[in-house]
Formats: structure tokens, sequence, C-alpha cells
């Protein structure tokens, strides 16, 4: 079939609409060119993130009244515990605001200074956490990860033969754990297979070094691993997810992405001594363990979110969606990353626009462009998001200069994401006009939030 049929209809709306080109341009401009500064209600569709963007479920919102909002062990808490168990096999859950405080609380408590951290590839909260307590995270993604027109069904795995000389060259003592991160967000969304995460496992297991699964999108990676991996094709989803957990000792969670919940998330763990130190910070950081940060109301919607995104129709329309994109995208003749990942499609703007030197951020030149031909939001994940510079002037640009265009969980409809097509076939035709940017600001850290632009030869 052509057609995606959404696995839901539609029984609450929220406006939007479409500001003029004019108002558009002006709106661009005050931001200056950056569309992190612009209001979300001047977006016609909003695709810079698919944290926390997606839709709730009848059920979910249902749920919201029935939160027990009692500072300790609250009803809701059980409930939401009971499914995060099912699902993770772990036998402590700890409720957290969000991924990054689960990554906080673990770096507190297990990295000390000069400590070594590897994983297929650190997602950028995740690095920061780790680097704030003196660790050093190091990335090990697979040969075929850089290659963006490698098809390989797996490219968000772990290059077990450079783990192994980590282990080699640091010893074991000095890795307090290692991590995988699924899918490999920072890599594009790709997915790591289990015979990845069991052959990781395997090798920590000689040496006795933890595995933390960073499992934010978990249940997409199990679906590529149904659709990909011999011998999976007939387990459900919660099978798959089940079995990837058990590879783990520590599971790090967002419940943004695949909690399909607005706000939260969680650290769980089996071990009982780690369970206290997590509980002793998460007390100090987050809250009463019961609650974690959230509101009761927060823990009943992820607790059914969590099911909800273990659902074979709800993961075959998502990866339709991407997919439908990507394969339009592709006869209009725009490269992209191959295969397509789990929450997104990313457009190589170096290739697309090789007129744009990279330091004149042809990822930016794309976004903008994207904006002003149809109110579409994307983000630049290139040499101002990766790039190094220093306080002289100088800098080196990233590797990849990519443009994300991050899918929102049950939000937009087909016709949204045919609208996106044509516009992205009208940016493509004018490609050859499109000029570079220049940065007349920027801050010490995260410029790609705050930095400010302007055209070159404008
Ligand atoms: C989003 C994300 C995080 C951090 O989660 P937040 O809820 O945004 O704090 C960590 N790791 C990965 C892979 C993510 O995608």
């Amino acid at each position: 079939m052509r057609t995606i049929v959404e696995p839901f209809r539609i029984k609450m709306t929220e406006p939007i609409r479409m500001i003029s080109r004019e108002d558009r341009q002006a709106a661009l401009e005050a931001a200056h060119y950056n569309v992190f500064l612009l209001d979300a209600a001047d977006c016609h569709i909003d695709l810079l993130t698919d944290s926390g963007t997606g839709a709730m479920s009848q059920q979910q919102w249902a749920a919201l009244l029935l939160g027990d909002e009692s500072y300790a062990g609250s009803a809701s808490f059980k409930r939401f515990e009971s499914v995060v168990k099912d699902i993770t096999g772990m036998n402590y859950v700890l409720p957290t605001h969000q991924g990054r405080a689960a990554e906080g609380i673990l770096a507190a408590t297990r990295v000390s200074k000069g400590d070594i951290i590897p994983n297929n590839t650190h997602f950028d909260t995740t690095r920061a956490n780790l680097q704030f307590v003196g660790g050093k995270p190091l990335d090990f993604p697979s040969g075929c990860a850089q290659d963006l027109t490698s098809n390989e069904p797996f490219k968000g795995n772990m290059d077990l033969q450079a783990l192994k000389n980590c282990i080699t060259e640091y010893g074991a003592d000095k890795i307090p754990f290692c991590m995988i991160t699924i899918t490999n967000n920072a890599g594009g969304g790709q997915p790591v297979s289990m015979a990845n995460i069991k052959a990781v496992k395997a090798l920590l297991d000689e040496v006795d070094i933890p595995l933390v699964l960073d499992a934010c999108r978990f249940s997409e990676n199990s679906f590529f691993i149904k659709k990909r991996e011999p011998g999976y094709e007939d387990k459900s989803l919660l099978a798959i997810a089940q079995e990837t957990f058990s590879y783990a000792d520590v599971v790090l969670m967002s419940c943004k992405k695949d909690g399909l919940a607005n706000i939260g998330g969680f650290i769980a763990c089996n071990n009982a001594t780690w369970e206290v130190d997590f509980r002793n910070s998460l007390i100090m950081r987050e809250g009463f363990p019961t609650y974690g940060g959230l509101a009761g109301r927060d823990l009943e919607a992820i607790a059914i979110g969590l099911k909800e995104v273990l659902d074979d129709d709800y993961q075959t329309y998502r990866h339709g969606v991407i997919s439908y994109i990507a394969k339009h995208f592709e006869e209009i003749g725009v490269p992209i990353v191959q295969p397509v990942g789990g929450h997104a499609v990313f457009i190589d703007a170096k290739a697309s626009l090789p007129h744009i030197p990279a330091l004149a951020y042809p990822g930016i030149s794309l976004v903008n462009a994207l904006y002003v031909e149809g109110g579409i939001r994307a983000v630049e994940m290139g040499s101002v998001m990766f790039g190094q510079w220093d306080a002289a002037g100088h800098e080196t640009p990233a590797s990849l200069e990519l443009v994300r265009l991050a899918i929102p969980r049950r939000v937009y409809t087909q016709s949204h994401f045919d609208y996106l097509i044509e516009v992205m076939e009208k940016v493509w035709q004018k490609r050859d006009a499109l000029t570079g940017y220049q940065l007349d600001y920027q801050p010490q850290y995260l410029r790609h939030f705050s930095g400010q632009f302007q055209p070159i030869g404008e």
C-alpha cells in the first residue's frame, strides 16, 4: 500500500497556522537566522526534535486523572515500576525528571576522575555528564557509520575490536562501565543488532565490566531487529526488548522518546549496592524515590506509553513514515543518510550545497531555506553543533554537515509529510542560489542554541 494509514484517529485538535512568506523572512531575521530562536507558533511544521514532542493517547490522558500525588509510596509509582520491571527485567527502578538526570546520577556515583567510559557513540548530554565528573567518554562506532551511503543494516553497532583495544590499553580497572546507546542517536538513529549487544556483553563479562544501556529508543531498535536480524522475525517487540535488556546491568532512559510522554526518565539496575548509591543521589537531586522529580500523573502516562510503544501497528506506522519521506527525497535527488534511522531523516548538506564551504555552514543555509520556503523547522547537525573553535577565532569543521528532520511521535499525518516533500522539492530547485552564513555572535558553550548568524554577501 502506498498510503500510510495512521493507527489512530483524531479526537482533539491543535491548530497550526502558516504565516506569510514575508512574515517568515522577518521572523527569521529577528531570530538572527537561528531557528532555535523562533517562536514555535511561527513554525508550520516543527521537526526540531522528537524529544518530548509526541502526542499522548486517550489512555494516557485518561490516566492523568488517576495520578496519585502522594509524596511517598504513591500508587502511580507502583504501576510505573511494574511496567518498567516487566520490560527491562531490572529489580530496582528509580524515576527521574528526564534522561540526563539519570545520567547525572550514574556519573556522580560510579565515575571517578580519569575513568574511561566507552560507548558506540555518547549522546551529548551523556558526554557532558561524564566529563563533568572528570570521566573520559570514548566513542567506538562501527566502521561503516561514517559512510553515509553504506546500506549496512546495523550501522549503530559498537566496534568490538576497538573496544577490546581500549580495555587492553587502559585496563578494566579504569573502566567503571561500558555503554551502548540504542538507537545510536548521534550516529543518525542507527540501530544496534542483538548479536552486537550480546558480543559486547560477553567481552565485558570476561573482565568484569558492567554494561549500561542508554535505551531512549529501545522499541525502535527492537523493531529494526525484528525486521533485519535473522531469527527475530516472529518474536514480539516486547520479547525482543526483554532480551535486549537481559544483557544490561543498568538501564538509562529518557521517556520523552520511547516512553511516548512529554517528560520523564528513569534509571534501573539489578545490583543492590549500586541501587543504594543511585537512590541517595536521586533524593538529593530529584526527589523521593517514588516520584523522582515527576508528578504522579506523569508516572501514569509513562507506564502506558512504555506499553503502547511496543505495539506492532504503531512501530510499523512510525517506520513507514520515515521510509516514505526518505523515498520521496531520494526521488527528488536529495542526498540522505542511508539507510534511514528510526526517528529522523538526515540530509547530507555538504553534498546538497557543494558551493558552500563547511565554515559557511551549508546545514544552516538548508535549514533556513526550509523555513522560509514552507515554515518547516529542522536542525543543523554539522559544524555549528559539532565543530571545534577557540577564543582566537580558529575553527575546525565537523566531519559531517547534516540537517536533521526529526519526526515527533503520532503528531503529523501523511498530508503534512506530503507538504514537507513539496517544500523540499522547491528548496532543491533553488539550491544553487542559496548562500552561506557567518556567525556574528557565539557563546562559549552550545553555540547552536543561541548563536547569531548573518547571510554572507547580503
Ligand atoms: C534524549 C537523549 C538523552 C537525554 O535525555 P533527556 O530526556 O533529553 O534528558 C540521552 N541519550 C540519548 C541517546 C538521547 O536521545
